[in-house]
């Protein structure tokens, strides 16, 4: 077997011909290739085209051999394409403006996903940006063309990034478990871009959405896609009443100066937010001493617990009456940020119970969003919204890359 032939398979690269295989004075590998193609093609539509002028030398990084790095070298032609003009043609190995062929980028991408952005960086010997920009070509290039198609049922949830200052909202597809969206923004308009690429006939195949209780995301749902159910996410409903509890205790925490009830009310935040069933004994009695000491937080405590069990039930006919009883009840609580979430609770009460039936929440969508806080942080550097977007596809977009490894038997 030639020598070229043999260096053209342990490359793995079709289209592709060895022309020399040198050592530079650093040690690296150097590799002449050419295409197999006799005719250039235009890198912006792959046509054939006339050569115009040959540009000056390129270099392009493959994936190392052990301990040597390896490079491609080649000089591209530049064509007259007469569709897209004078631009430089198209080679196998590597995107247009990449200096890294599509192996190397495939692994720094695969990398990116599994990993933080030290170990990337000191595994691959490139600037943490260029991962940046690696990882925005192969999202263009591997994310699912069909991922708005057939969409149902499914969450939008926003997350914040440079320190609460800018916001991203995304959706993600609740059946196929994947984000299939992301804008810039919170508002009620930052969701107008998703509408119009989906367009208004896959718009109106989308049964149900689930939302936190936002007012910018219900005017947007109820605008863009009039005929999907809203559902609210527990987890946010349930927050109205921790929060109410929080508020509670507050209050008490400023009224009480000393005395007994003062002294039950100490650290009790915790045990006060706690699930029930999760209680340490310690924690227990502090709750005890609670229920002997103060009458008000303790009622706050059960409805906060009575509001969240309502939500358990299975028959929708039954969560509705429950939850309406312990409306009532906090609406008559003389405990003013009970009073307020028992008022809000009620207005969007049919999407509440929406979640009885459907059994949605954002549970998926905060899911990711824990995954995008952590992704946010590793990609900080990327300082543009598309970059971490990408970022985020790339690891909650359902994109599957493989290690350029042997396949195991
Ligand atoms: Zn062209």
């Amino acid at each position: 077997m030639r020598i070229t032939t043999v260096f053209r398979r342990l490359l793995g690269v079709e289209k592709m011909v060895v022309e020399e295989v040198l050592f530079t004075i650093g040690g690296d590998l150097a590799i002449r290739v050419h295409p197999t193609w006799r005719r250039s093609r235009c890198a912006a539509c792959s046509r054939k085209a006339p050569r115009y002028d040959r540009q000056p030398l390129r270099r392009w990084r493959h994936l190392p051999w052990g301990r040597t790095s390896v490079q491609f070298l080649y000089e591209p032609w530049r064509v007259n394409c007469p569709r897209c003009g004078i631009l430089v043609e198209q080679v196998p190995w590597a995107a247009t403006r990449s200096r890294f062929t599509y192996e190397f980028e495939e692994l720094a991408a695969y990398l990116a996903q599994i990993t933080d952005r030290t170990q990337v960086v000191a595994m691959l010997g490139i600037a943490w940006a260029t991962v940046g920009a690696i990882v925005q070509r192969i999202v263009a290039r591997r994310l699912d063309p069909e991922r708005l198609s057939n969409l149902r049922r499914i969450g939008i949830d926003e997350f914040s990034y440079r320190k609460h200052h800018r916001y991203l909202t995304f959706v993600v597809d609740h059946d196929r478990r994947r984000v299939v969206w992301a804008g810039e923004g919170r508002s009620s308009g930052t969701l107008q871009p998703f509408f119009d690429l989906l367009g208004l006939e896959r718009c109106q195949k989308i049964e149900s959405v689930t939302i936190d209780l936002s007012a910018a995301y219900i005017k947007a749902v109820r605008e863009g896609l009039d005929q999907a159910e809203i559902v609210f996410d527990r987890f946010h409903v349930q927050r109205l009443a921790s929060d109410a509890l929080g508020e509670v205790r507050r209050s008490l925490v400023r009224s009480l100066s000393a005395g007994e009830a003062a002294a039950a009310i100490k650290d009790t935040r915790f045990v006060l937010l706690k699930d029930p069933e999760n209680l340490t004994d310690h924690q227990r009695s502090k709750l005890a001493e609670v229920q002997r000491t103060n009458q008000p937080l303790y009622r706050a405590y059960l409805l906060k617990e009575a509001l969240a069990q309502a939500l358990d039930y299975r028959q929708p006919w039954r969560a509705e009456r429950s939850l309406k009883d312990r409306l009532a009840w906090a609406s008559r609580s003389k405990l003013r940020p009970f009073v307020k979430t028992a008022r809000t609770i009620r207005k969007h009460l049919p999407g509440i119970l929406a979640y009885i039936r459907t059994r949605l929440t954002n549970g998926l969508v905060e899911g990711l969003n824990a995954k995008v806080r952590m992704i946010t942080r590793r990609a900080f550097g990327f300082h543009s919204p598309e970059a971490l977007t990408s970022m985020v596809f790339l690891c909650c977009g359902g994109l599957h890359l493989y290690p350029p490894l042997p396949t195991g038997s």
